[in-house]
């Protein structure tokens, strides 16, 4: 281990006490993957040095990576069982996709800028991460071919949950994303029981723009 990657686990121990256990995220296994993925590595060399601080990051394209919490708040809720299929919507740097990828079976990601998507994958690659499938395009429309999902995690924030996805969303599956207006939302958890759909609030956020044919329309500001 050189010098850097030693300081950047200590970096990242730090931002699991404080940021994360100290702010009631407990699950075990969420923890452990935080605190083991060098979340350095999926942001480019100008805004590296910030990985481990608590806010979002920008990551190219106008797109940020999530505040560390929230990404850990958004993995607890996400709840993944290590037999399950997850899709991913956003998958920007790929820091949350490598996160569900440690945690579950199969991670079925979409990204809309391909430029990012090659980086992620890039990332994933080296990283030895090999049971993501990537690809370039709507998210909103979910990705039937690869459908039922057990979860559902978007990135970005849309005016609703996109149909698609609760029609992709396999029995028993829940679905985590940011929902609401451009400037603000709320994040909900969606449950998928007897066919009939029940969604809980967790908590007040603000993500980038969800951008698509159920999400907001790229043309307006
Ligand atoms: N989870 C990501 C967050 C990236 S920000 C990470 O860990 O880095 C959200 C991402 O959603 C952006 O990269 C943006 O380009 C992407 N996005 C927005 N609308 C999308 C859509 N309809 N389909 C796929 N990706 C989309």
């Amino acid at each position: 281990m050189d010098t850097c990657e030693g300081n950047f686990a200590g970096l990242r121990r730090a931002m699991v006490e404080h940021q994360l256990r100290a702010r009631g995220i407990s699950d075990d296994r969420v923890l452990e993957v935080m605190t083991d993925l060098p979340r350095e590595k999926f942001i480019g060399p100008t805004h590296r040095h910030e990985a481990h601080e608590d806010r979002p990051v920008p990551i190219g394209s106008g797109q940020t990576i999530s505040q560390p919490y929230i990404v850990a708040l958004m993995s607890q809720e996400l709840a993944v069982a290590p037999t399950h299929r997850v899709l991913d919507v956003g998958a920007g740097s790929g820091y949350q996709t490598a996160i569900l990828a440690r945690l579950g079976r199969q991670v079925f990601a979409v990204e809309r800028i391909a430029e990012l998507a090659e980086r992620a994958g890039a990332v994933l690659t080296e990283l030895g991460i090999d049971n993501v499938t990537l690809t370039v395009g709507d998210g909103t429309l979910g990705w039937a071919e690869h459908a039922p999902f057990d979860r559902i995690i978007c990135g970005a924030a849309g005016p609703d949950v996109p149909e698609a996805w609760i029609e992709q969303l396999a029995e028993g599956g829940r679905i985590v994303m940011p929902v609401g207006g451009l400037e603000v939302q709320n994040l909900i958890a969606l449950e998928k029981h007897g066919g009939k759909v029940t969604r809980r609030d967790i908590c007040g956020v603000r993500f980038v723009k969800l951008i698509g044919q159920h999400g907001w329309d790229n043309n307006r500001p």
